[in-house]
């Protein structure tokens, strides 16, 4: 039997609307060939199919795409496709929440032109994270879809996994699954829907057991990304599955589902201001997230509010990491001067200060003012891993409070077992829903509105399924 044909690729990111930082080349990564490969980690040769590794360009979340950079790699994406000849099937990574000025619906136009390109007999297969967004046209250019069932998400290669079993089982199996989106009109953030807390715990549970049905493949729920200002922002249900009527009936199911616990859905954690998060956090160590600015949700990661209630408080050894700032960092190599604050266009105050001492690593500077000491980062990045702390040699033993611009804490912040308090702090990624910008998004949504009637349809993308 002749060796099937698929290419790999994708991109992938967060866009904050409110961020004024647009996403451009240099932002990305290309993860290409057999890192791709690796990436995937899926033995497609035991199911005769030849994988064609492209591109999976990938940034920490930012701001709006540049239009110009989308409009070029999608076009490199689609020429790369098209010298690869007639192909069986297209596995795609993509997150869903791509915001591009003057395109609604950007990972659409991307799948959209791929499935012109590679015709309606190839087999498509997205991965898509949970806190992406789901339309019409995604789903009517798609035959198999799987997206993350953890937030903070600790399952990417599970759903990659699950998405190219997806399309290896159509292929060898001669078949083309459906998939079926419910929307639902909820929209909040992640820090409001850990699948790690009630009532999401349960409800992605229930997935697993929705899964075993006749006739269904893969059932999923979309959070989706309530920092950006766009008509699709919407929650969803996606079900891929053999029979339209039975994956309707489990795609309306999942959106009453999620739909009837939306009045609980809340922080799986301490939350207020800052002022409360000093108060709690009295014991040897401490976390508070800055989570209005958290790079890895939208955020620019340059805003220093939470640095200035430290530094006038002055009351314990305390670790922020980190503050984006590149000019900081070049004052910095040049003596112990510097100002920090809003530097990429993230807003807040804008401080001057000394330095008690400074030492460079890694394209941080580690500054030490009174009782506090600062990661300034020459490039926006977070800090949610212990490695991270371990390669600038910070022990973070030495203080008694971190200070991470993070929503949720990561698996490896989270694992170290200590009080934690998430400060509800302004930014691009504002938890405070209330107080951002809404003029795109539909009516209605809750929380922007509240509303009582929802009943859920079912569509393939191009009619509604009943
Ligand atoms: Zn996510």
């Amino acid at each position: 039997m002749a060796l099937k044909k698929i290419a790999i690729g994708g991109i992938s990111t967060e866009c904050s609307s409110y961020s004024p930082l647009y996403q451009k080349k240099d932002d990305f990564q290309s993860i290409q060939g057999q890192a791709l490969l690796d990436l995937v980690d899926f033995p497609f040769s035991e199911f005769d199919i030849k994988p064609y590794p492209l591109f999976f360009n990938k940034s920490v979340p930012g701001g709006p795409i540049d239009r110009e950079y989308f409009t070029q790699i999608k076009y490199q994406f689609i020429e790369d496709i098209h010298s690869l000849g007639d192909l069986d099937g297209v596995l795609l990574l993509m997150h869903g929440a791509m915001y591009v000025d003057g395109i609604e619906d950007p990972e659409g136009e991307w799948i959209a032109s791929v499935r012109k390109e590679v015709g309606p007999k190839c087999i498509i297969s997205v991965s898509f994270d949970l806190h992406g967004q789901m339309t019409n046209q995604i789903i009517s250019n798609i035959d198999a879809f799987a997206a993350f069932k953890t937030a903070p998400h600790i399952d990417v290669k599970e759903t990659y996994q699950r998405s190219s079993m997806m399309l290896c089982k159509a292929l060898n199996e001669n078949y083309r699954p459906y998939v079926l989106w419910s929307a639902i009109p909820v929209l909040v953030s992640g820090e409001m829907s850990s699948t790690f807390v009630e009532p999401c715990q349960s409800i992605y549970e229930s997935l697993d057991l929705y899964n075993q049905e006749s006739n269904i493949l893969d059932c999923n729920l979309m959070i989706g990304y309530v920092w950006a200002d766009t008509k699709r922002a919407t929650a969803s249900s996606i079900v891929t599955c053999t029979n339209e009527k039975s994956g309707a009936i489990i795609c309306k199911s999942i959106a009453n589902l999620y739909w009837d616990n939306r009045k609980k859905l809340n922080y799986g954690m301490k939350s207020g201001d800052i002022h409360s998060a000093l108060e709690f956090c009295q014991d040897d160590f401490s976390i508070i997230a800055d989570s209005g600015d958290n790079p890895t949700a939208g955020g620019v990661g340059d805003r220093a509010d939470i640095l200035k209630v430290i530094l006038e408080a002055d009351s314990k050894e305390t670790l922020i990491a980190g503050i984006a700032s590149k000019s900081a960092y070049d004052e910095l190599k040049k003596g112990n001067q510097f100002t920090i604050g809003g530097t990429f266009g993230g807003g807040g105050p804008s401080l001057i200060l000394t330095a008690d001492s400074v030492y460079f690593q890694n394209q941080c500077a580690i500054v030490k003012v009174n009782k506090t000491t600062i990661v300034v980062t020459k490039l926006r990045r977070p800090f949610h891993k212990l490695k991270d702390f371990n390669d600038l040699k910070i022990n973070l033993r030495s203080f008694q409070l971190l200070i991470v611009k993070s929503g949720y804490l990561s698996p490896d912040l989270e694992n170290l077992s200590v009080p934690s308090f998430m400060v509800l702090s302004d930014g691009a990624v504002n938890q405070d829903l209330s107080s951002i910008s809404n003029k795109q998004r539909n009516r209605n949504i809750y929380p922007f509105q509240d509303f009582y009637d929802f009943t859920p349809q079912a569509s393939n993308g191009k009619s509604i399924v009943s």
